[in-house]
């Protein structure tokens, strides 16, 4: 039996990480499970997965769900705050820990998840991108064991070999071909980009998830942040990594290798095979996902990135090309123009060039520290606030 946390287990990763859990029961053991503010689906999770701890980020929330569960006489304990979530994210009895947070938030937990030597389900990409080389040694470090939750990025782990000792030239590989659906606004004519509403952003042709990644993959900052997740994951660089456009989202990611080969793993689009692969991994169990029908009318194509349409493609390269805190500057100015746009009537259009505009603002250092990780991601967000109320 496994004791797993699922830090974020409201939104659209958590959920579907208990839906595999639960045809697995003689194999995990939900330990904690967190949420932001969402009382009463947390305590619908509580009542059927019946956890050790549940922590709510909002206080007023945290009291109303310790109150459903006295009354509902459920055992759970009710945590709180930044700091309940870092102490279910190291529990002993927990060995698997779930970051599927979004955003900066899920940094500090995810973290301590791996300097306390977890397998650490990594969806959070933003936690990565912001923190770099400082996760890369926690984990290594520590013993813990990381596994991408991301479909792109389990995707080209499931190509590369296994027990791969060096980098990715030493094992004959080429270049990772990185593909994106290129999101709901890959056709729209360009003049009417700038109306969109965030109900169009967030309507995905292929996948459904949490409104902050929908809207990153309607400018494609989705896909720039993953360039600089799978150049963390995979110890290489943007030059070695190339965005290919696959509309139908059946190829989750491929790698070339020098011979010639290129490796794809395929599957329907659901998230609930890239989560089975990485709580199954090294082994392999059922996911309840739809199986691929090579015999309907499945088609795949193939096409360029527009950098033109989507400058956020550009940012993110120029970010992990700076290194240091830039990448988490780039993500914090990210995670406010979104969020501006999805609760203020800022611009669709107007993301990127807040995100720029921060990037040239705000200086780089090295992300020698936590806390100078920190200190930047605040200075990129007052500086993005400032351009959003002046907008
Ligand atoms: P979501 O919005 O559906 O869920 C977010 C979860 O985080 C919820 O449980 C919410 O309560 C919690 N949360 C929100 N703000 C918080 C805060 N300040 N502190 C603590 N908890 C907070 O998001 P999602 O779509 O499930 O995405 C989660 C992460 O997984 C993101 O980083 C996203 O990029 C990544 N991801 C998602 C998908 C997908 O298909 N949804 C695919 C790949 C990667
Ligand atoms: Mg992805």
């Amino acid at each position: 039996m496994k004791g797993i946390t699922v830090l974020g287990s409201t939104g659209s990763i958590g959920v579907s990480t208990l839906e595999v859990i639960a045809q697995q029961k003689d194999q995990f053991r939900v330990v904690a499970l967190t949420a932001n503010r969402q009382v009463n689906r947390l305590f619908e999770q509580c009542k059927t997965y019946q956890p050790e701890f549940a922590v709510m980020v909002d206080e007023d929330s945290a009291q109303k769900l310790e109150s459903k569960i006295k009354q509902a006489g459920l055992a759970t304990e009710v945590r709180q705050g930044l700091a309940g979530l870092i102490e279910v994210a190291r529990l002993a009895q927990v060995d698997y820990v779930m970051a599927a947070i979004v955003g900066a938030a899920g940094l500090l937990p995810t973290l301590a998840a791996a300097e306390a030597g977890k397998r650490v389900l990594l969806a959070n990409k933003e936690a990565l991108v912001m923190s770099g080389q400082l996760f890369m040694d926690a984990v290594q470090k520590n013993g813990a064991e990381l596994l991408p939750i991301d479909s792109e990025h389990n995707a080209i782990f499931q190509c590369l070999p296994e027990n791969r000792e060096g980098n990715l030239a030493a094992v004959g590989v080429r270049k990772i071909l990185l593909t994106g659906s290129g999101g709901p606004f890959r056709n729209t004519p360009f003049d009417e980009l700038h109306k969109v509403t965030p109900d169009e952003a967030c309507a995905h042709p292929n996948w459904s998830m949490g409104r902050k990644i929908s809207v990153d993959s309607a400018t494609m900052m989705n896909k720039g942040l993953e360039l600089i997740e799978a150049c963390w994951l995979f110890d290489t660089s943007p030059d070695n990594i190339k965005i290919v456009v696959h509309p139908q989202s059946i190829i989750h990611s491929m790698v070339e290798y020098i011979d010639g080969s290129v490796l794809a793993q395929m599957g329907m689009p659901d998230m609930r095979t890239p989560i089975a692969h990485a709580l199954a991994w090294p082994q392999r169990m059922n996911s309840g996902v739809a199986r691929l029908d090579f015999f309907s009318d499945i088609q795949l194509d193939f096409q360029k990135p527009d950098y033109q349409r989507f400058p956020c493609l550009r940012l993110s390269e120029e970010a992990i090309r700076t290194g240091g805190t830039m990448p988490a500057i780039l993500n914090a100015a990210n995670e406010v123009a979104v969020d501006a746009f999805l609760e203020q009537g800022f611009a669709f259009t107007a993301i990127a060039g807040l995100v720029e505009e921060v990037m040239q603002t705000v200086a780089s250092r090295d992300a020698v520290s936590l806390d100078v990780i920190l200190e930047d991601d605040a200075e990129a967000r007052n500086v993005a606030k400032s351009i959003v109320s002046a907008a």
